[in-house]
């Protein structure tokens, strides 16, 4: 059986703990590999590895640290099919999928290549008589980012991007469940020239993350994942007194407005509920039929159903792939007659349209007639399970998503200007799509929902994600000049 392992200063670390756990090819079942899970004693190997590259990394020139994550960009875009495949042989989406993952995280190098120009400072000259002040950003030392299964590749590349090109050293805690995409990027950043225990990765599931919040060597702490994980991190990470911010969960509403184009707006549900087997925290879980369109929309929606391809993620005729874990599809497929039983209509029924294989497949389901108070609707399925809930008004719809308790995205349709001006501002989500179904910002943004789908303050990525990397310093210099010098004990003014 493959061995998945740690990578620690430069080069794989072969776990000692004695602990592992099975990571399996979704489209067919089986196991393929043990990943290692990191002892509290391995995640320490790592913080001390990451502790010993921070000096020199942190005052290697701007120029330099740019000139790394140029070379980084090139390698994983020339990599990018190879990535792919390894994220689609243990995640399971299908193969075009992975690569769009691979590619919006190549983004957030793209953007981090700009660090010179990200971290300059402000000066003033003569603030007061014959003082200039000044602010820069310095790097916090040691950072760690724990991510999710669902983007192996993206949500790390969103973190330590700008955390390195920021001068941190970094450690990765990756999804156990796919893990093998942690050791094909930390070999990319050492072949661009990434020095030793820059960046690391520690595999493992709760107790190696239960060592990084508590860690003493670790000033910050980036989580992505679910949202009672998330709340647990950011309240355990800042009890130690570390920077911390945990996106968590979402329930993302598409609300229809009857004057939208009904098939714009069905194709764009079904792509954005359906696409990566729903595993994506941007999916469209919910949509919101207002007024008379919802007959036509739900009749929309389930006609493009049984032409989506389902199938392993490797087969280029795939649209859906399977997902992730066997107890996952269980949990998900538990929803559809939990949803007949509290009183929703069961339009289409994912067993009936899975392939019957042996991999974790499920088809795309529908359920209509979804109430506020049904647990299909309060709680986040992640996967393959459209729910549509049926409103009088525009009104109705905007009190429906800002009563819900995650806030991550929400998109309109319409094409009424003023109703979309009205919705942006009155919705209480952190990202919003106008026409758009997946409004994940370019990275020259800031990822991040609000309420129970973010705990902190800062966004992920893009410039409030080298605010998070990076604490301010203000430098008042007064150079001496013989001829004004004087002794004054009063407090320092500046007029
Ligand atoms: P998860 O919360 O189960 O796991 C996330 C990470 O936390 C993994 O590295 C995992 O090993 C670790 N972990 C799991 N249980 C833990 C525990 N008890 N204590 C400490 N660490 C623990 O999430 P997942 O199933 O991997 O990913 C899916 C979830 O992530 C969904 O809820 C999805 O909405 C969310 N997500 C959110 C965003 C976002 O940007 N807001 C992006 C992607 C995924």
């Amino acid at each position: 059986m493959k061995r998945i392992s740690h990578y620690i200063n430069g080069q794989i670390a072969a776990g000692a703990s004695g602990e592992s756990g099975p990571v399996f090819d979704p489209a067919s079942g089986c196991q393929t590999a043990d990943v290692d899970f990191a002892s509290p004693a391995e995640v320490d190997t790592a913080v001390a590895a990451a502790a010993a590259a921070f000096e020199s990394w942190r005052t290697t020139s701007l120029s330099r640290r740019s000139e790394v994550l140029f070379r980084i960009r090139h390698l994983l875009a020339e990599g990018r099919r190879e990535l792919a495949a390894t994220i689609t042989a243990e995640h399971g989406k299908v193969l075009s999928d992975a690569l769009g993952e691979v590619d919006r995280g190549i983004e957030s190098i793209e953007f981090a290549c700009g660090i010179p120009h990200l971290l300059k400072g402000e000066y003033s000259e003569q603030a007061s008589s014959g003082v200039d002040v000044y602010s820069m950003r310095q790097p916090l030392g040691v950072v760690a980012g724990i991510t999710p299964f669902n983007f192996p590749a993206m949500v790390p590349m969103w973190m330590f991007a700008n955390a390195i090109a920021c001068g941190n050293t970094f450690i990765l805690k990756p999804s156990e469940k796919d893990p093998s995409a942690s050791l094909m990027i930390a070999e990319i950043l050492t072949r661009a020239g990434v020095p030793a225990g820059v960046f690391n990765v520690v595999q493992g599931n709760r107790e190696a993350v239960e060592r990084i919040l508590a860690h003493p060597g670790v000033a910050a702490i980036s989580f992505v994942g679910s949202t009672p994980i998330a709340r647990h991190v950011y309240e355990t990470g800042t009890r130690y007194g570390k920077r911390a911010q945990a996106l968590g969960g979402a329930k993302n509403h598409m609300v229809v407005l009857p004057d939208a184009d009904l098939d714009a707006s069905a194709d764009a549900a079904v792509s954005a509920g359906y696409g990566s087997a729903g595993e994506r925290c941007m999916a469209i879980s919910v949509v919101v039929a207002v007024g008379v369109i919802g007959d036509r929309l739900v009749e929309a929606i389930s006609s493009r159903l049984s032409g989506i391809r389902v199938g392993p993620g490797t087969d280029p005729d795939s649209q859906m792939g399977p997902l992730v874990t066997r107890e996952h599809r269980e949990r998900v497929a538990s929803y559809l007659d939990l949803g007949k039983q509290e009183g929703a209509t069961l339009v289409a029924d994912g067993r009936d349209l899975a392939p019957r294989a042996e991999g974790f497949f499920l088809g795309p389901s529908l359920l209509d007639h979804v109430q506020p108070e049904m647990t299909v609707y309060r709680d986040e399925i992640f996967g393959p399970v459209l729910s549509v809930v049926r409103v009088a008004t525009y009104d109705d719809a905007v009190r429906l998503v800002n009563a819900n308790p995650y806030g991550n995205g929400v998109a309109l349709f319409t094409r009424d200007g003023g109703a979309a001006r009205r919705f942006q501002s009155e919705v209480n989500v952190g990202m919003v799509g106008i026409n758009v179904p997946i409004p994940v910002p370019v990275s020259y943004y800031s990822f991040g929902g609000w309420k129970d789908s973010l705990f902190g303050d800062s966004h992920i990525y893009g410039p409030e994600g080298i605010h998070f990397y990076t604490r301010a310093k203000v430098v008042s210099s007064r150079w001496p000049d013989p001829a004004t010098s004087s002794v004054d004990l009063g407090f320092p003014r500046t007029r």
